[in-house]
């Protein structure tokens, strides 16, 4: 492995979490061996301790008979356990030995001045002594009550040979088991990134542009495939936000042409055919019409965007919304008539709501210029207002051509129009701006419609209270 490959492989999350899992492991393994050990090193030494208690006590009681009793005690006890494993020494105060076993194994080892003068009968001093032998020893002085002590020494040969082997097999032991830990810890979490690493290649794929592409989702419903049907939603999102948004400009470049090639064939007839004044007059008049119709098209566009994106600038008071419906009412009325339909209002003397006046109005004109424009000859348009809880309800119901359940998802979007509906004039910007006005109110719009059984449009505000 070269070293860029190492110091990536380092990098790695599943390295570096499985790393740090061996490092906590190893920790509490070495804990616990600890802890295993210090308790079994003080219990061999509690039972060395106990095993000198025994001849030490058997010498102090033999003492008080005399000298042969004690020498033949010592004599007993090294004759059992043997001469190089236990000294036994019967010391004066000032530390000369009175009686003692065979202690040529233990020539090295002296009398500690400071554990002979702490001995007491009922306080045995012990320690254990290690320089000078060629086996660390622990030494008893057992004071006798005579004025004398009991010296008694053991080799800790056997125990420490006990505790290096201990040491050996557990310092083995943890050593496989951090390792197979380490390599279990590195596989797991490789298992467990793996479906991370299948969003990021599916990133990847997207990025250069293939925005169809998806990350698998397992049945197993982890947290990882959560992540993948959150991720998957996200680009269906982003997918149909960027269909709309080619849709939209295909549409508007699609609106401008047709006006644009009609303001440049009305020019080019005028500049090659005509001396006529009245000819250029009537061609600067009808090319003022179609750029006013263009500019009013650009201008519903950004407002429409305005509105959607929270950021048009709302004069909002509080207003009688009963006389702003009757007041757009009044206005279409000779559209209305014109068409031979009639508009009715059922509408209450008050209702107060909160809102931007003109821009209610923009939005409940929009509506009533559909029904009337969708209408048949003799048709009617009922207007109606009426407050429901929090919220004031103007419903638009004609009697008109009503619209196709084909239609009915598509009506709010921009330049939607139906097939149906291309005989009448408009641009399909209507019902999308007065949502967008509603909404940016709090309110919404809402329709019931079926093919030939007119439609009805609901458009809902909050109260002024609300
Ligand atoms: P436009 O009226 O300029 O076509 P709109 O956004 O106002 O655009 O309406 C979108 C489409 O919704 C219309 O083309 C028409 O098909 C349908 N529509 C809207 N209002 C009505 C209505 N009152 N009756 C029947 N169809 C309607």
């Amino acid at each position: 492995m070269s070293f860029a490959k190492l110091s990536s492989f380092r990098r790695t999350l599943a390295f570096r979490l499985a790393y740090r899992h061996t490092l906590v492991f190893a920790f509490f393994a070495l804990a616990t061996f600890w802890i295993f050990y210090a308790a079994r090193r003080s219990m061999l030494q509690y039972k060395t301790d106990a095993y000198l208690l025994a001849p030490a006590r058997g010498c102090a009681r033999s003492y008080t008979q005399g000298l042969p009793e004690l020498q033949t005690e010592i004599e007993t006890v090294t004759d059992a356990v043997g001469t190089h494993d236990i000294l036994l020494r019967l010391l004066a105060a000032d530390g000369q030995v009175v009686a003692s076993s065979d202690d040529t194994a233990w020539k090295e080892l002296g009398v500690d001045r400071n554990a002979l003068a702490r001995a007491q009968p009922a306080a045995p001093v012990f320690s254990t002594v290690s320089s000078g032998l060629q086996n660390p020893a622990r030494v008893l002085y057992y004071a006798t009550g005579e004025g004398h002590v009991v010296q008694a020494a053991v080799t800790l040969s056997d125990d420490l040979r006990l505790l290096k082997e201990f040491r050996l097999l557990f310092g083995m032991a943890i050593a496989v088991v951090t390792l197979l830990g380490g390599v279990m810890s590195w596989l797991a979490t490789r298992h467990a990134l793996a479906k991370v690493e299948a969003v990021t290649r599916t990133a990847t794929v997207i990025s250069s542009g293939a925005l169809d592409s998806r990350v698998p989702v397992t049945p197993a419903a982890d947290e990882i495939d959560r992540l993948a049907s959150a991720f998957n939603q996200m680009l269906d999102r982003i997918q149909t936000l960027l269909r709309n948004l080619r849709e939209i400009s295909d549409n508007l470049a699609h609106e401008l042409r047709s006006p644009i090639t009609r303001i440049r064939g009305g020019a080019e007839t005028t500049l090659t055919g005509s001396e006529d004044i009245a000819d250029y007059k009537s061609m600067a008049a009808s090319t003022v019409e179609e750029c006013d119709q263009l500019l009013g098209l650009i201008n519903t566009m950004l407002d429409i965007s305005e509105a959607e994106a929270g950021v048009v600038k709302l004069k909002p008071a509080e207003l009688n919304l009963a006389k702003t419906v009757g007041d757009v009412c009044d206005l279409f009325r000779p559209v209305a008539e014109d068409k031979a339909v009639v508009i009715r209002e059922e509408v209450p003397e008050v209702c107060r709501v909160r809102g931007d006046r003109e821009k209610i109005q923009r939005s409940l004109a929009n509506l009533l210029d559909n029904a009337i424009k969708y209408s048949h000859p003799k048709g009617s348009v009922t207007v109606s207002l009426r407050e429901e809880g929090t919220t004031a309800l103007i419903s638009v119901k004609d009697t008109g051509s009503g619209i196709s359940p084909q239609d009915m998802p598509h009506i709010f979007e921009r330049f939607y129009r139906s097939d149906t509906s291309r005989s009448e004039p408009g641009n399909g910007l209507g019902l999308s701006l007065a949502r967008a006005l509603v909404r940016a109110h709090g309110g919404d719009i809402s329709v019931e419609s079926a093919p030939g059984a007119g439609s009805t449009f609901v458009l809902a505000l909050p109260k002024a209270s609300a």
